[in-house]
């Protein structure tokens, strides 16, 4: 196993991803430069999506990716995955979350 570090993902105002850089404080500087925002990602563990779906269990975002105490996969809330997982760790085969990329708006 490699070890999972964690990276940072600055997106400018119009929701394009500009940089990938492992350094928070430097990810937040140049997205307020850009007045955009950051978003924190760990390989195999936290993944960027276009799209986090509904909680398999309630209508909350499901943002937990995760095979379930009763076998299937799952997409999961926090309470839910929390409820239902079968690893409170995330990776490769325990589950992932999944975070929104910004929706792109610029021309
Ligand atoms: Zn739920």
């Amino acid at each position: 196993m490699t070890p999972q570090e964690k990276q940072w993902h600055v997106f400018d105002a119009e929701g394009r991803e500009r940089k990938i850089v492992a350094d928070q404080t430097l990810a937040e500087q140049l997205a307020d430069n850009l007045n955009g925002v950051v978003i924190m990602t760990i390989p195999h563990q936290v993944i960027l999506v276009d799209h986090v779906p509904s909680c398999n269990f309630c209508s909350e975002p499901g943002e937990y990716d995760f095979p379930t105490r009763m076998g299937p996969w799952a997409n999961g809330c926090e309470k839910h995955w929390i409820q239902y997982r079968t690893s409170a760790k995330l990776g490769t085969g325990m589950g992932q979350k999944w975070v929104q990329r910004p929706k792109y708006h610029g021309n």
